[in-house]
């Protein structure tokens, strides 16, 4: 849950809550009084107190997910002359890292998209280790070892050949539709 951490939305709740308290005091001393205005009066009161802290409830929960968080990307394809460290080839992986087709695959597509990828978030948070996208992950055997960047990288590609934007692809694994690549079938992915 991010609502708790929303520093944007603290101040109103607080102050709702200090609204909520004014009210209270207001109608506390009324209690002891039976007359049928004052009886009235204590229960719209009353109401508006609880309309008031369904209000705020609900404003924690509306909280947007602003500051969500999202893993290290670039907005923008790497600028022209620029050197990044070069993607492995499948030639480069053996043992663990090539147990299974859908590993050595990604790294033959990646090969094909590494601007895409440059423009990607790892939702592996790999960004903690020093990358700073899904290209990363394929520039060492790491891709080959974990099914978030290889799920991120057959859906990229895949929408890539659809002829969605980096852009559009980034909202698209921001969302996490890049779970539904099922890997078992996804070296058949081209
Ligand atoms: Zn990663």
């Amino acid at each position: 849950m991010r609502w708790g951490n929303s520093k944007g939305h603290r101040p109103r709740v607080s102050s709702l809550f200090r609204r909520q308290v004014t009210i209270l005091s207001l109608a506390k001393p009324m209690t002891h009084l039976t007359s049928l205005p004052h009886k009235i009066v204590y229960r719209s009161l009353t109401l508006a107190f609880l309309f008031l802290v369904t209000l705020s409830v609900s404003a924690q929960w509306a909280a947007p997910q602003e500051e969500s968080g999202v893993p290290a990307y670039n907005a923008a394809p790497p600028p022209k002359g620029t050197k990044l460290p070069p993607l492995l080839t499948k030639a480069d992986l053996w043992g663990a890292d090539a147990q299974y087709d859908f590993q050595t695959h990604a790294y033959e597509l990646a090969a094909k998209i590494p601007d895409v990828l440059h423009q990607q978030p790892c939702y592996c948070y790999c960004d903690r280790m020093g990358h700073n996208s899904l290209r990363s992950c394929f520039e060492n055997t790491h891709g080959a070892q974990c099914d978030i960047c290889l799920k991120e990288l057959y859906y990229s590609y895949q929408q890539h050949k659809k002829g969605k934007s980096a852009a559009q692809i980034r909202a698209g694994i921001i969302k996490g539709e890049w779970r539904q690549i099922d890997l078992q079938s996804a070296a058949a992915i081209n």
